[in-house]
Order: C-alpha cells, then structure tokens, then sequence
C-alpha cells in the first residue's frame, strides 16, 4: 500500500494515452519517449472563468493564420503551470461552427512568448493551480493534436482516463493506516462503541472503493475506455476521502486540526491537511454532480426530456 501512485499524473494518465488515440505519427514521436523516460511535464488547460462542467463553452481562440495558429484568451486552475513544460490545451477553432464541433486540442509550449502564470492557492495555503494567459501566441499547426473541431469529443474520453486512478482511494490511505493504529492504541477510543462504528463504516467503504477500482482496471484490460465505471469510482471514492477526513479529525479532537509543520504534530498533520484537502477532490476533473449526469445518461441511457415534464 505504500507504493507511489504516479510520476506524472497528466502524462502518463491523459497527454500520452491521449496522444495515442488521436496524435499525429509526428507527434507521438517527438512527445511520447519524452513522456516515457519522464523527460517533460505537462499541464491540462481546459477550465476557463466561464467554462467549467460546461465544457463547450471554451472561448480561448486559435485562428489560424498560415502555418500557425495565434492563441488568445485565458484559462484557469491549471494545475502545474507554473512548472510544466507543455499545456495540453483545448481551443475554440471555428466561432462561427456548431456547439460542440467547434472546438480543437494544441500542444503548447509553456516557453512561448505572450504566455503569463499567475498563481492561484488552495485554502492549505498551496501553490498548485494558476491561471494562465495567451496574447497572440504563436504555434505550429502540426502541434495540433487530434482532427480539427473534434475536440470537445477528445476531451469527453481523456477526463475518463483521467478519472480512472486509484489515487483517489490510496491518496488519503496513510490518514486511514493511521486512523486505526490511533484507535488501537488508545483503549478508551477503541471501546467506544460509536467510533468502532465509525472506523467500521470506513473500512466497509474502503473494501468497497477498492472493488470499484479493481472494475475500472479490469474494464480498462479490456480495451474499453471506462466511462461509467471511472465516474462511479470517483464518485464514491472522494466521497469517501472526504468522510474520512471528517472522521479522522473529530476522533483526534484539537490534535487533528494541527497543521504539518508543528513540532509534535500528530501524524504530521496529515488529518487535518487532509480534511481541507478533500473538498477539491469532488470537483476537480468532474464535479459529483456531473458524474451522477454520465452515470445517468451514458451509464443507464436515460435521456433528457425537452419542454414540460
Ligand atoms: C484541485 C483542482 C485542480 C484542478 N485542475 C485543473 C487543471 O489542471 N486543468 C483544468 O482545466 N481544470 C482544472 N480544474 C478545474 C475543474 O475541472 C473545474 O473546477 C470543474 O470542472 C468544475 O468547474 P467549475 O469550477 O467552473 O464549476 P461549475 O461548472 O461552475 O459548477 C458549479 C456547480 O454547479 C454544478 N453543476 C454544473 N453543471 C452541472 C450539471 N450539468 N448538472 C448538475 N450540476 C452541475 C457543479 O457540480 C458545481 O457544484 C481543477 C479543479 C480543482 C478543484
């Protein structure tokens, strides 16, 4: 359980795998040994102010003028901007085009002039997404990754991709390990009724989350791409991390508010980074909601009625 989940979560999950289904020969071989030997890094910009769950309301442009496509506009909470080498971006390509087609994916240069950083914190006080502004960058078409204003659909099979991780369970399994060993420990803890009902319920939830990562792997083996399994997993684990979060520091007291960094700090203060931590989980790469959406539509086919109910 102590093995290290990932090197680099948006390579090796969504830009390489992405870079399989739809690049270009050329690109695969200029990126993907790169992506392999863990020699570059990537950032995914598809969030903007105004585009979230909605993803089809990308308004970033790239108009392509010649050989080269110049880039405006602005993304947000892209996580490790401020380090990556690359941004795998998603543009608006035809404005005047259907919603839907109209959108196209790049492969950009985080060196390129008229390209700005700014940082954005999470509330531990973390630097992991920014916001990210394009005037007039310039790029190569062939730096186009995928078919032109099939991007939305790209994008659609990358977030399953990006769903399907384990991280979501074993990311807060250290808190859990510790969790029990604090219990054990302390025998007016561990004869509480009402916390061995409650460290019970987790581990039923655990045992479970496990299962339906096991089923997105499995699905994955089978050369399908996992849609509603990668959404139901992620949709029950972070629900998860987040009650164990909650469990953890209400069983802990004032000692699971500390924060890492204090001297004496119980289990480093993995509780209560933790507990702050989790909320982010249920929204970022699909909100809950949304995902009880493709569980709902692209899981059990039900459809959305139009007009009067
Ligand atoms: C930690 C973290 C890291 C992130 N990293 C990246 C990154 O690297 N790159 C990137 O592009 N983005 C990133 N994001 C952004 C993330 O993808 C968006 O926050 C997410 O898609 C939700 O969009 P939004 O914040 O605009 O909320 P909105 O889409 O505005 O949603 C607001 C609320 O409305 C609900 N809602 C919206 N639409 C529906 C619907 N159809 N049905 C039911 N409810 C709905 C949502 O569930 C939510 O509760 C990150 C987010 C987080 C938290």
């Amino acid at each position: 359980f102590q093995a290290p989940l990932m090197y680099h979560f948006f390579g090796e999950r969504q830009i390489g795998p992405s870079l399989m289904h739809f690049g270009s020969e050329e690109l695969k071989q200029e990126f993907l040994p790169k992506i392999a030997n863990a020699e570059i890094s990537f950032c995914l910009g598809i969030s903007e102010p105004d585009a979230g769950s909605d993803v089809a309301a990308v308004s970033t442009t790239a108009s392509l003028h010649g050989d080269y496509y110049i880039i405006n506009g602005q993304k947000t909470w892209t996580t490790n901007a401020h380090n990556a080498d690359y941004i795998w971006l998603l543009v608006l390509t035809d404005p005047e085009g259907p919603k839907y087609e109209n959108l196209s994916e790049i492969i950009v240069d985080m060196k390129l002039p008229g390209i700005t950083v700014r940082p954005l914190y999470n509330m531990i006080g973390v630097h992991c997404f920014n916001e990210v502004f394009f005037d007039n960058v310039k790029v190569h078409k062939r730096y186009l990754a995928g078919e032109k204003n099939r991007g939305f659909y790209q994008v659609l099979s990358q977030v399953d991709y990006e769903r399907a991780g384990i991280e979501r369970l074993m990311q807060n399994y250290p808190v859990l390990a510790n969790l029990r060993t604090y219990i054990k420990e302390d025998r007016s803890l561990s004869s509480d009724s009402l916390i061995r009902d409650q460290i019970a319920d987790l581990e039923i939830e655990f045992e479970v989350g496990k299962l339906l990562c096991y089923n997105v792997a499995w699905t994955i083996d089978q050369g399908i791409i996992p849609n509603k399994e990668a959404a139901i997993s992620k949709c029950f684990c972070t629900r998860f991390e987040q009650k164990l979060g909650n469990v953890a520091t209400n069983i802990l007291g004032v000692q699971g508010q500390v924060m890492p960094g204090f001297s004496e700090t119980p289990f480093n203060g993995d509780m209560a980074e933790s507990y702050l931590w989790n909320p982010s989980c249920t929204i970022q790469g699909g909100t809950s909601e949304v995902l009880k959406g493709v569980i709902a539509t692209r899981g059990l086919g039900l459809t959305f009625k139009k007009g009067k109910s």
